[in-house]
């Protein structure tokens, strides 16, 4: 599992007669953790779902991997997306919500259904290798005693964690993830940060990382994408932002103004 890197050039997107992104330039490395820090309404959730496909820009390129993916499909383009409600299927149990990608991608309707596993040694083949990557990414997210469980039955930081594992379980060179910490409380907050943390450092997956909270965006970020108003005032480092804003409104939010 590889990060990829990502190149975004001059893109724009209006809704209607508003302009929401106002020319985006930024290139995010292979393997970097980049956040896109900024105050609600800037547009960081524009350009993620940009960044996933999930809408296509008003003008401007978008490149994953040295590809052009500005017009493909989501799921043409590697990436995986962590959304702030976990959207979880509520009546599926833990590992069933972080296999059912899977199953979608491999298995037809009537081979997912219940007992189909005992029809036919193919479909039991990939059920089991299904169940390796499940296993895989339990074991990567401490869930392995929890996957039997309905989301009912677990933490908001357990919630958010089968979340993450749901996206990680396709092997995507790129996460996406939109102030998943923000329906938490600040304690499950920080202890699922130093797992986000540790999930960059163990897989090399080149993140994206929205959230409107500098201090998240200092501990987690290799580089900062400051914006503000449909823009990106500041790229650099946490250090660079904060010893050296480059705007006296950037030096204000992240409080290194005099
Ligand atoms: P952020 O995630 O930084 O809070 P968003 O990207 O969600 O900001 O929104 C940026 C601006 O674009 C907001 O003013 C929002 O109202 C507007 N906007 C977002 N999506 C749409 C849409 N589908 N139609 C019209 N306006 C939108
Ligand atoms: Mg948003």
């Amino acid at each position: 599992m590889h990060g990829k890197d990502i190149r975004i050039a001059g893109l724009r997107k209006d809704f209607g007669a508003t302009s929401v992104l106002k020319g985006i330039d930024l290139d995010v490395r292979q393997g970097e953790f980049l956040t896109l820090l900024g105050p609600s309404g800037c547009g960081k959730s524009t350009l993620l779902r940009l960044i996933a496909g999930f809408d296509i820009p008003t003008s401007g390129t978008l490149e994953i991997g040295g590809r052009d993916v500005t017009y493909l499909v989501p799921k043409q383009r590697q990436i995986a997306m962590v959304f702030q409600s976990y959207a979880l299927y509520p009546h599926m149990s833990a590992g069933r919500n972080i296999s059912i990608p899977l199953e979608m991608q491999r298995l037809s309707f009537s081979q997912r259904l219940p007992g189909a596993g005992f029809l036919s040694s193919k479909v039991r083949r990939i059920r089991e290798d299904i169940a390796a990557d499940v296993a895989r990414v339990a074991d990567q997210l401490g869930l392995e005693s929890l996957l039997d469980r309905k989301p009912a039955q677990l933490s908001g930081g357990q919630r958010q964690r089968v979340a993450i594992g749901r996206a990680l379980v396709r092997n995507p060179s790129v996460f996406l993830m939109d102030e998943p910490l923000s329906n938490l409380d600040a304690k499950l907050r920080n202890q699922l940060r130093e797992e986000i943390a540790d999930l960059h450092r163990r897989t090399g997956i080149t993140f994206v990382f929205v959230t409107h909270d500098q201090k998240e965006a200092m501990a987690l970020s290799d580089r900062i994408a400051l914006m503000q108003g449909g823009q990106i005032v500041q790229c650099g480092t946490p250090g660079e932002l904060y010893g050296a804003p480059a705007l006296l409104s950037v030096a204000r939010f992240v409080g290194s103004a005099p």
